[in-house]
């Protein structure tokens, strides 16, 4: 999979350079590549915002190095006419879920465009759209400085889906949210530490009790925690 990323502050990404990420890169299974908006700019202050039409507070991405970006990005994904999807995290999108990241984990070429300041010219996402399929995607019910902390979140969460990032498969089967459910709780050795003792059951070595106690407490947990995941 092949994933672009424009921000100002490019080097918020070094992290995905790390761990499974870093290792996907390495072996050529993800190419991230990280872009400086500012260079699709040309005037001596690299200058990337201005004031907003019909005034208010704050600053607006101008939509001219946006525009030069994406039409150099768009054009170079790596199968041949392929449209990439192209996504801009915003807290008026959709939000991102282990659904969204499992369906953009299918895409060939994704390119993420990091919002600053008040936000991007509304006319950036309508030439997007042009280019490719655009998603505005919210991390959640709250407002952060700019995208980069919601792209890296939804890189990590989109990277360990593709195929050979998670070395063993199955620890990606049977986490919170990939069957509606939140997961059951872990235990490793000792088996007693500071008085407190590992459920005796996990101890067993019977498979169809352990099945039935972590599916009990899926169901728990998620009764109390998160019951807006539960059917009605
Ligand atoms: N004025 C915008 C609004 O009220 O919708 C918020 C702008 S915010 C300060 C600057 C940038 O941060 C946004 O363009 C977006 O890229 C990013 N951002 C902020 N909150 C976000 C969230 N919950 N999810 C995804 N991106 C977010």
């Amino acid at each position: 999979m092949r994933i672009d990323v424009v921000s100002i502050f490019p080097s918020y990404f070094d992290g995905l350079t790390l761990s499974l990420l870093g290792k996907a890169q390495s072996a050529g299974i993800l190419d991230l590549r990280v872009r400086d908006l500012r260079d699709w700019t040309f005037d001596r202050h690299r200058t990337v915002d201005d004031t907003p039409y019909g005034g208010g507070a704050g600053m607006v991405m101008k939509p001219e190095p946006w525009g030069l970006a994406l039409d150099e990005l768009a054009e170079t994904g790596d199968s041949a006419g392929a449209r990439p999807t192209i996504v801009f995290p915003s807290p008026a999108g959709e939000v991102f879920t282990q659904a969204t990241a499992r369906e953009l984990a299918t895409r060939e070429h994704l390119v993420f465009g990091c919002g600053r300041y008040e936000g991007i010219d509304e006319r950036v996402f309508e030439y997007a759209a042009t280019l490719g399929e655009v998603r505005l995607i919210s991390l959640g019910d709250y407002v952060l400085n700019g995208g980069e902390v919601a792209v890296m979140a939804m890189v990590e969460a989109i990277g360990r889906l593709i195929p050979g990032v998670v070395g063993n498969p199955e620890s990606l089967i049977e986490e919170s949210h990939e069957d509606g459910l939140l997961e059951y709780p872990s235990y490793t050795k000792p088996a007693l530490w500071r008085e407190r003792e590992v459920p005796p059951v996990l101890l067993s070595g019977n498979h169809g009790a352990i099945a039935s106690w972590r599916r009990e407490q899926q169901l728990e947990r998620t009764r109390t925690r998160r019951p807006d995941l539960l059917p009605e």
